[in-house]
């Protein structure tokens, strides 16, 4: 048993007995070590220095559910079932983390978001890549063992509402599970990276994508969907691990009345809709987290947004609109419905609930509980008993105003009316929908009792489109929604009206039992990177300035850095082969961090797996390589030629059907070329050779002839270009200082 040093002294009175209803009042709170020692294990890890097991991948679920007897190994995203993050690995350390260094790195050939987290088992480490690809790797030395790539059509972009990228695999019983973007799941040797079998998830024709880590479940692989944006209905389905052959699947939103999928749960939530959603599918899939808990046997998973996000147009009359924004809990072995608990009613911010999940054992209040934890897009972190999905508490995390708090007996958000919009009805919402948190991983440590979240503050402006007239394109975003307006320049321009856009980011260290922030580390360029926490209580982070480091777990104080050369967002592993702990990281975001340049031969933004050790002596590469080298940062736009009849029409049709992957006003917000510096901007004849001739298609920009109406292009170009030259005129204001 671990006493929380931190909590102890800082003194954990509830922070608020409002809302926590005197749940805290028996003040200290205790955090239950219940799992392995955070040392060796008596028994040696019998697989990674025995190279005739390399790439057995011999997970099961006994070796599964048995992870912290093998601290060593990493055997799936998540670590253990819990998904806390947490290792019990000692061996780097606040005295030796000093000589971390680098021990080897992989090259990694695309240049688009990475987000894998290394899976390390049986001294193999395998990670996937943007577009799919799967890499396995000799763990000690780096050596690349093979690699496989599903040669995803890259017309699939399209309908990638947020990058190509693909969060990792899992291992079990010798082979390595992949779902890939086209809505395949694959299952590969996990010694040759040859195809088992691959079935189809998804209907193709559906704009479906994945890009979420397949869970294995008492030999089912369970996977969910992504495209809510689009036009589709979201499902997680189950697959038998041997076959391939689908064993039960579970809708998030209910189909038409009459529907033979409508089961019980969902025939109930169809009254909480009104009109005829069900015509483009509903969304709300489940892009992300799936959690399978032994001691309850439920799988939880998180629910993303309805679809449009205008709730005006979605359901007219209003409504909860179940399952939307919800965790759901299911039976494992059935799939069946157990319980849920909406956390956004009838949300129509893109408060999608697909954030990470993990469980616990805490004292609450005096009784250890066995509790799930979230802390999503909304602002709000919430904690549930496991088993009923009853709300213990939550509380702000970051600033949100969307609803002033959550009631804990009905479990309802007290929301702002404010913040609801229609055509006719502005609004500002904070946070904005990339979230106070969103995919990338967060991590618990049992020892400090404390959950490490990387936080982004943001807010945006809302409007519903003219319910009249609007329609569904399956190729575009379909939300339904106007960000940027005079209505809404109006409303930001009022007293007490948040900043507008990306405001800060921070690493925090939240107590999930007082609901409160111990410390936070700022970061100095705005984003958010994944986290993992060790038994030497030291949290590991990369940033968007290109340096991956290591805090002090229990004060936020800065251990370590390494320079990465490039913009991290996944979440690093930890592992051990022989006597050297390694922590792995794949890096490469969007650009590059301010200052850095192009080192890579085969990735813009020197997109790699790097992995650390203590003396570590392996340096990256550091010249420039090619002509890319010089990252262009002055806009240098034609004059304009459009009309302003071009330039509005431009702006609306990018909203709908560019903005989702180039970013909000002609600003990239991913890794994806930013097109007020686009050399296609020189020549219109150039531009549509690209938008309408898919002359870009190899790289990801297939063409959106089918998408676009006439003129929509020209359109769109001339819209840029005022972008440009406007964006343009106020860097040159500022250079003068003005
Ligand atoms: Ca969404």
């Amino acid at each position: 048993m671990h006493i929380s040093e931190s909590r102890r002294g800082a003194g954990i009175a509830p922070t608020s007995n409002r809302l926590l209803g005197g749940l805290f009042a028996a003040g200290v709170a205790l955090v239950l070590n219940l799992s392995a020692p955070a040392v060796a294990p008596a028994k040696p890890p019998a697989t990674p220095a025995n190279r005739n097991t390399m790439g057995a991948a011999a997970v099961d679920s006994a070796r599964q559910l048995a992870a912290d007897r093998e601290p060593g190994t990493w055997m799936s995203a998540g670590r253990t079932y819990s998904e806390q993050r947490y290792s019990p690995l000692t061996g780097v350390n606040k005295a030796s983390v000093k000589t971390l260094g680098l021990a080897w790195y992989g090259d990694i050939d695309t240049e688009r978001g990475q987000e894998a987290t290394p899976v390390v088992v049986d001294g193999v480490l395998y990670v996937t890549s943007a577009w799919s690809l799967v890499k396995a790797y000799d763990a000690a030395t780096g050596r690349l063992l093979w690699a496989y790539d599903p040669k995803v059509d890259r017309a699939t972009g399209q309908i990638a509402c947020c990058d190509v990228v693909n969060r990792g695999v899992a291992a079990w019983k010798g082979r390595i599970y992949l779902g890939a973007l086209d809505g395949r799941l694959i299952a590969l040797d996990g010694r040759t990276g040859k195809v088992a079998w691959s079935v189809q998830t998804t209907d193709p024709k559906q704009p479906y994508t994945i890009t979420q880590v397949p869970r294995v479940v008492k030999g089912l692989v369970i996977i969910g969907n992504a495209g809510a944006e689009y036009a589709c209905r979201g499902y997680v389905s189950a697959y038998d691990t041997q076959t391939g052959k689908m064993k039960w699947r579970f809708y998030t939103v209910p189909g038409a009345p009459g529907d033979p999928t409508n089961t019980p749960e969902l025939k109930r939530a169809l009254a909480t809709w009104t009109g005829d959603f069900w015509k483009y599918g509903g969304g709300a899939t489940a892009w992300d987290t799936i959690l399978f808990d032994p001691k309850t046997n439920l799988i939880y998973f998180g629910v993303g947004n309805g679809l449009s996000w205008s709730q005006q147009i979605r359901s007219p009359g209003g409504g909860d609109n179940l399952f939307v924004a919800s965790i759901i809990a299911v039976n494992a072995d059935t799939g069946r419905y157990v319980w849920h608990y909406q956390e956004v009613p009838g949300d129509e911010w893109d408060y999608d609930v697909t954030n990470p999940l993990m469980t616990a054992d805490l004292k609450v209040a005096g009784r250890l509980r066995h509790v799930l934890m979230q802390a999503p897009k909304t602002g709000f972190f919430y904690l549930w008993d496991a088993r009923t999905g009853k709300l213990i508490s939550a509380e702000k995390f970051a600033p949100a105003n969307w609803a002033t708090k959550i009631d804990l007996k009905s479990g309802r958000p007290v929301e702002n009316p404010a913040v609801r919009y229609t055509d006719t009805k502005a609004a500002i919402v904070q946070p904005a929908p990339l979230g106070a948190h969103n995919w990338h991983p967060m991590s618990f440590s049992p020892r400090t009792g404390l959950v490490y979240i990387p936080v982004t503050e943001s807010s945006t402006g809302f409007a519903s489109v003219k319910p009249e007239g609007f329609k569904i394109n399956d190729r575009s975003y379909n939300t339904g929604t106007i960000s940027g307006s005079e209505a809404i320049t109006k409303l930001y321009a009022q007293p007490g009206a948040p900043a507008r856009g990306n405001i800060r980011s921070y690493l925090q260290a939240w107590d999930p039992v007082a609901q409160k922030e111990i410390w936070r580390v700022p970061e100095k360029d705005y984003g958010a990177s994944g986290t993992m926490v060790t038994a030497s209580d030291i949290v590991f982070s990369g940033d968007w300035s290109g340096m991956f480091s290591a805090f002090d777990a229990r004060t936020g104080a800065r251990l370590w850095s390494a320079p990465v050369a490039a913009n991290v967002v996944a979440a690093p592993s930890t592992y051990t082969i022989g006597k050297d702990q390694y922590v792995a990281i794949l890096v490469g975001a969007r650009g590059l961090p301010p200052g850095v340049v192009r080192t890579s031969a085969v990735s813009a933004n020197n997109s790699r797996i790097l992995v650390f050790k203590l003396g570590g002596k392996t340096e990256l590469p550091g010249a420039p390589v090619g002509a890319q080298a010089a990252v262009a940062h002055t806009l240098n736009p034609p004059l304009m030629t459009g009309t302003n009849e071009q330039v509005i029409d431009g702006q609306g049709a990018y909203a709908r059907t560019c903005a989702g992957c180039h970013g909000a006003g002609g600003v990239a917000d991913k890794s994806i070329p930013d097109l007020r510096y686009s050399a296609a901007l020189s020549s219109l004849k150039d531009w549509n050779d690209i938008v309408i001739g898919g002359a870009r298609k190899a790289g990801g920009m297939a063409s959106f002839k089918s998408v676009l109406a006439d003129g929509d292009a020209d359109a769109i170009f001339h819209y840029i270009v005022s972008q440009a030259n406007r964006d343009k005129a106020a860097q040159q204001a500022a250079a003068k200082g003005h």
